[in-house]
């Protein structure tokens, strides 16, 4: 793997980690018997199939059989190699890692991240030096304290100050050694045609750094200080930032998310700041462009609930609904904040104040239905018959969707009542719909609460696997947590497993108790690269298994798999038979029997 992080160091950072902990920062994690669960999030779903274990600190993804250890599980998360991955644990865990920070060190790909990740830091860092230190920054101080920002909420959020100056950043780039032509890729400097000279991208902007979900710099968001165009000027997107798969605040808001089990979801990066302001911690933003299903699906991974509260103004109503829908199909449970008409929050708190938006706007935001129900209404005339019948219709079919009985009740009859309709009537229409979707499909998510019976289905899958397979899953689930079996199955099968990658494992885990170890998944799962393997061991791992399986039962498995290739080749020997007999070779169908009968015997 090429790490030159000592191995004593490695072991540390494996004794003192929590998988639990480090995952958690990534997915909602469920508590059930022993594991816990959560949703993948290196696959879609919307009944989480993901299972962690505390007691052998690895994960496993039933759904798409991604599994390892807390080392894997970085580095897939964050795309990153062994080292960094060392590198994030040893710093979450206060540990000193001593390997040598120069960009040689990491190669490839790794070399260009590494550079821009710092690059990115060490701006964020200027940035913010000009704006609350010195003379150039006083304007954009000014400007920001005028408008409710305190000098907490510029510390919170690391805001900063990019000087009115053509060349500030590719200066100090350039002073630190930085390949300024990676730079440019990186999005923080731009080069003249005319000369080939550098110069800044953000010059006289209040800069707002972007986080990723880890919370370090991958890129910036400026403000204009004063009448200029673009009003807002972010960064590209990078190799290290990717808008689509970035929510504005995630690892600030984290905790908060955790306690209330809950996000509010926000269009810009300004009403993040302005609701934690007002007290609202669990704030993160889209960064300006729609909702993505990776968003959406990042948030269902931290929390089970969303309010959306997005600009009043239409083409924020139309970004709702928008919005809506993706963190529905999504899984999570969507009310919406509804503001006066033309108010972004930004405005709103400085207008009517915190208190006003805590209680008045995120207080009593509204179920995804009533939204809807408003939504639906926009630009039509109710007094017309014609439009009132198709509003109606369109309601019943939203209405449809709903998995609750309880709720589809309460809507039909608000429908009734306001346009004095009888329920019956409304009754019987909304059941026609639901037969009309049932049968084009379009229900399909309609059930998706009450799913939850995966693991059966997991169960019931591996149960139709030939006897010999299974046996062979059983083994090698044993060996993992026995080492006394281990040798005993080196003994009487070596290497003889009918599948191929069951060999594979048993030569990892052979060599693993040879070398001194005692059984320890995690520490085994450290040394396989084939990501095929590692999710074999990891599933295998957390099989329920009888630890105390007696001597009878395990050479019970073992006849199973040392038999099979006898079984495979008795009905080799009975397809030739049967073709001896249709050529009506009868001496030769005779003796092949025999042979069959004796090889019986010999199974027995
Ligand atoms: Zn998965």
């Amino acid at each position: 793997m090429g790490n030159r992080i000592p191995e004593e160091t490695i072991e540390e950072i494996r004794n003192k980690v929590d998988i639990v902990d480090v995952i958690s920062e990534y997915v909602q994690l469920k508590k059930q018997g022993r594991n816990y669960f959560g949703l993948c999030p290196f696959h879609g779903e919307k009944t989480p199939s993901f299972s962690v274990s505390a007691d052998k600190q690895i994960y496993h993804c039933f759904g798409c059989g991604s599994g390892g250890n807390v080392f894997s599980f970085l580095m897939n998360i964050e795309n990153c190699s062994f080292t960094e991955a060392a590198a994030i644990l040893a710093k979450k865990l206060h540990i000193d890692l001593t390997i040598n920070n120069d960009a040689n060190h990491f190669s490839g790909k790794s070399n260009d991240f590494a550079e821009m990740f710092h690059a990115h830091d060490l701006l964020q860092k200027l940035y913010h030096h000009f704006l609350v230190n010195t003379k150039e920054g006083n304007e954009a101080i000014q400007y920001l304290l005028k408008r409710g920002f305190t000098e907490e909420t510029i510390n919170r959020f690391h805001i900063g100050y990019a000087p009115n100056s053509w060349n500030t950043a590719a200066k100090f780039l350039e002073r630190r050694g930085f390949n300024l032509y990676e730079m440019i890729k990186a999005g923080l400097i731009s080069r003249r045609e005319s000369d080939g000279s550098y110069f800044d991208r953000f010059r006289h902007r209040i800069m707002f750094p972007i986080w990723d979900n880890q919370g370090r710099t991958i890129a910036f968001g400026g403000r204009i200080l004063d009448e200029g165009e673009p009003k807002y000027l972010n960064s590209p997107e990078t190799k290290i930032f990717n808008k689509s798969k970035t929510l504005y605040g995630l690892h600030l808001a984290r905790p908060e998310v955790r306690k209330k089990q809950q996000v509010i979801l926000f269009e810009g990066y300004v009403d993040v700041i302005s609701a934690w302001r007002a007290g609202v911690g669990n704030g993160v933003a889209s960064l300006g462009t729609s909702l993505t299903d990776e968003q959406a699906n990042i948030i269902r991974r931290n929390a089970d609930n969303v309010i959306i509260c997005y600009d009043s103004d239409n083409a924020g109503v139309n970004a709702t609904y928008r919005a809506a829908t993706i963190l529905n199909n999504a899984g999570c449970v969507v009310r919406v904040a509804k503001m006066p008409e033309g108010y972004d929050p930004d405005d709103y708190i400085q207008t009517f104040g915190t208190e006003s938006f805590q209680n008045k706007v995120i207080g009593t935001s509204q179920t995804l239905m009533a939204f809807k129900i408003e939504y639906l209404r926009r630009g039509k005339n109710l007094q017309d018959e014609g439009e009132l019948i198709s509003y109606i219709e369109e309601v019943l079919s939203e209405i449809s969707l709903l998995s609750k009985a309880v709720e589809r009740d309460h809507y039909l009859r608000q429908l009734s009542d306001e346009f004095s309709i009888s329920l019956d009537a409304l009754k019987s229409q909304q059941n026609q719909i639901y037969r009309r979707l049932r049968k084009n499909k379009d229900i399909s998510s309609i059930n998706r609460n009450n799913n939850n019976n995966y693991q059966n289905t997991i169960v019931l899958k591996k149960n139709l696997l030939p006897a010999f397979h299974k046996a062979e899953r059983i083994i090698l689930a044993h060996m993992l947590r026995n080492e006394d079996i281990a040798y005993q199955i080196k003994e009487q099968i070596g290497c003889s497993f009918n599948i191929d990658v069951h060999n594979a494992i048993a030569l990892f885990v052979y060599a693993f108790y040879e070398e001194g170890n005692s059984p320890n998944v995690g520490s085994l799962l450290q040394r396989i690269g084939d990501e095929q393997i590692k999710s074999i061991v990891s599933e295998l791992a957390m099989l329920e298994i009888n630890i105390n399986i007696s001597e009878e039962e395990l050479s019970d498995y073992i006849k199973q798999v040392l038999n099979h290739p006898k079984w495979l080749k008795i009905k080799e020997i009975e397809a030739e038979k049967l073709q001896a007999e249709k050529q009506q070779d009868i001496i030769k169908a005779a003796q092949l029997a025999m042979k069959i009968i004796e090889m019986k015997k010999e199974l027995k």
